[in-house]
């Protein structure tokens, strides 16, 4: 029945109830345990221990499973423990393929953490399917999809990457935090899984650390309960205030998006004919090399993500980011207010982002004020160097 409402609806009523008080807007439950029956059990529909679950982490994971069309929703306590529990699944001895441009961290989890537990991963560019094709061994477990890719805005065509696994054991996981379901539904093009980092666009306020796994009727069972198991039982859980904000802020989630792209598409323009831009970086610029995969893919909603490259160095490029009013110069993304960041000097001495890189997360700002704050930027860096 619930199924028939459009994710718009469910990302307001999808899971608010208050049974018990009548209450529009549910409460945040805080206890770490509930109380049984005389007879030592628990009354059916209840929780036992918060770990195991709690009220608002259920709601919470209610709606996000509505807002990716999936069967469940397991929320963690930060998207890299939702990354964590995906890896952890696949088990011993397996080999995972990453895309060569990829949040940074996603990587480091393979290099550093997974370094001693024989688990082995292999990089290839995800645009070139024949590549990905190649890049596939005896004991490929997972392909792991980021699309837009960070920072660089790469495309990956889903659909093409989980018809090559088509009729094999291997999965394909959606890392969909800077697309949102808003512009990509991973499920309807074959995908897995689906993981999100709810911190961005989800959460959209900078105010909350969170991630989520999401999975559907093709996510086989035994990876499915075992991400449960990491949850439970491993620990890495939201808080109910976290899950409760999540919830609150999920209310507005298809009212914030549509002016976030529509920001982040005005803004690549501006970009795309100014003097002191070598290049801009954005999948709904006919000018990207993934534009008409774009298209179709993101069904001409292109997201809140973009970066350029200016013209000059690293230190022309951080001097642009320094010298912006509005937009903050800050790590993360996809809140309300529009943040930018230079990823090589983030990223230290492995990174692969070119120097004059600067990543901007558009917020949903004035879109005026956005440009001029830009423009006044340009032309001080720019006047100085001259
Ligand atoms: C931020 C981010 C993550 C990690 O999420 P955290 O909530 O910071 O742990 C993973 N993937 C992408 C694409 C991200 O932007």
């Amino acid at each position: 029945m619930e199924h028939l409402y459009h994710p718009a609806t469910h990302a307001i009523h999808g899971g608010n109830q208050d049974d018990s008080t009548g209450a529009v807007i549910s409460p945040i439950n805080l206890s770490t345990t509930f109380q049984r029956a005389n007879d030592g059990t628990f009354l059916e529909g209840r929780d036992i221990y918060t770990r195991a679950s709690n009220p608002n982490r259920r709601q919470v994971e209610t709606k996000l499973a509505h807002l990716e069309k999936g069967k469940d929703a397991i929320a963690f306590a930060s998207g890299q423990a939702a990354t964590f529990s995906i890896f952890h699944s696949l088990g011993q001895g397996k080999h995972i393929l990453i895309p060569n441009d990829i949040y940074y961290n996603t990587r480091l989890l393979l290099t550093e953490v997974y370094a001693h537990w024989n688990v082995r991963f292999s990089v290839c560019d995800m645009t070139d399917i024949e590549e990905v094709e190649a890049a596939i061994q005896p004991d490929t477990a997972l392909i792991w999809i980021e699309t837009p890719s960070n920072p660089q805005l790469k495309v990956t065509d889903i659909q093409a990457i989980t018809s090559l696994v088509q009729g094999t054991n291997i999965l394909v996981a959606c890392d969909n935090t800077w697309a949102t379901p808003y512009c990509i539904n991973p499920f309807d093009l074959g995908a897995h899984l689906v993981m999100h980092s709810t911190t961005k666009f989800l959460g959209g306020h900078s105010d909350i650390l969170g991630g989520v796994v999401i999975t559907s009727e093709k996510t086989p069972e035994n990876i499915a309960s075992k991400i449960r198991q990491f949850q439970i039982i491993g620990g890495g859980v939201p808080s109910p205030f976290d899950c409760w904000l999540l919830n609150r802020s999920l209310s507005t989630f298809y009212a914030r998006m549509p002016i976030h792209c529509g920001n982040a598409l005005r803004l690549a323009h501006f970009f795309e004919q100014h003097p002191n831009v070598e290049k801009v970086n954005y999948p709904g610029l006919p000018s990207h090399e993934s534009f008409r995969i774009s298209q179709r893919q993101m069904q001409d909603k292109f997201g809140g993500m973009l970066s350029i490259l200016v013209k000059g160095d690293a230190e022309t490029a951080l001097a642009v980011a320094s010298h912006l009013h509005i937009v903050k110069h800050a790590t993360s993304l996809g809140g309300v207010e529009s943040l930018i960041e230079h990823r090589q000097s983030v990223e230290g001495i492995h990174s692969v982002s070119p120097p004059n890189l600067l990543r901007i997360s558009v917020g949903i700002e004035n879109c005026d004020d956005l440009i001029h704050d830009f423009e006044q930027s340009f032309d001080t860096v720019y006047q100085k160097n001259t």
